[in-house]
């Protein structure tokens, strides 16, 4: 396997997932691509214990939660795929005592140094996506890598070398690219559908950017021209909008 060398001056790209909550249909392919592709990659073995069982745990760069948004007629089921947003002010590098977790200047994924990790678990209570994922077999941090060992493998056909996850989306809801470029397809999907950073104020600069999910429903208009697709949920960060927050939050309220 080769790894492609950095093309461009740090700060140059910004590599991320654009998720569309529109479209997810909560399929889990996502996650169980990521699990197969990972558990043989770069940060491999993934971990599973007891899979089968009462208690299931393992390591899972990608994990997809479920829950209702809206209200009456309005109300829909929303699914919320999660993973490691690479953010550019990453707390989870800040707090790092040894250096473990790093975010690389060529193309800004943020990664963990497994020879440096020393399993303290500070990234993974900094991190407030919920995004680090510790394997306790190895003692050793671990997380989602942006797929760096399919997005520069030159053993791979070109238009194989997107992250695993964005490759089996049956809906086509994820999407893979730099949003540093303004030029770029996933910037300009952003910029129509009102893409956005998730919990903004803590500052931290997350680069993957969520499609929010629309309205079924179109409001008419009294001719019927000009209809328009309202988003469902506002996912402008306030106070009283929990949709932003982890559900596993959400669901302790
Ligand atoms: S594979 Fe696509 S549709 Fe299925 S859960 Fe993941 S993002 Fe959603
Ligand atoms: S668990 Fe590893 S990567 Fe995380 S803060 Fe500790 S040393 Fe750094
Ligand atoms: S980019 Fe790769 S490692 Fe990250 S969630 Fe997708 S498949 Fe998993």
């Amino acid at each position: 396997m080769t790894l492609l060398p950095p093309r461009a001056k740090p700060g140059d790209r910004k590599l991320g997932l654009v998720i569309d909550l529109d479209t997810c249909v909560g399929c889990h392919a996502c996650a169980v691509n990521c699990k197969e592709w990972n558990t043989g990659g770069h940060s491999a073995p993934l971990p599973d214990h007891d899979p089968y069982g009462t208690d299931p745990n393992g390591v899972w760069f990608n994990r997809v939660h479920t829950f209702e948004a809206g209200k009456g007629t309005d109300s829909r089921t929303v699914h919320f795929p999660r993973s490691c947003l690479h953010c550019e002010d990453a707390a989870c590098v800040s707090v790092c005592p040894t250096g473990a977790s790093y975010k690389r200047d060529e193309d800004g994924i943020v990664l963990v140094n497994e020879d440096a990790c020393i399993g303290c678990k500070l990234c993974s209570w900094a991190c407030p996506y919920g995004a680090r994922e510790y394997d306790s077999d190895s003692g050793v941090m671990k997380k989602c890598t942006l797929c760096i060992d399919r997005i520069y493998n030159e053993n791979l056909e070109e238009e194989d070398r997107v992250p695993a996850c964005v490759s089996t989306c049956p809906a086509s809801a994820r999407h893979f690219g730099d949003l540093n470029d303004p030029e770029s397809d996933v910037s300009q999907l952003v910029k129509e559908r009102g893409g956005q950073e998730l919990m903004p104020e803590l500052g931290y600069k997350p680069v993957n950017r969520y499609l929010p999910p629309r309205a079924r429903k179109r409001e008419q208009s009294p001719s019927g021209v000009g209809a328009k697709l309202e988003p469902l949920v506002d996912l402008a960060p306030n106070r009283d909008n929990k949709f932003l927050r982890w559900v596993d939050r959400v669901l302790s309220r």
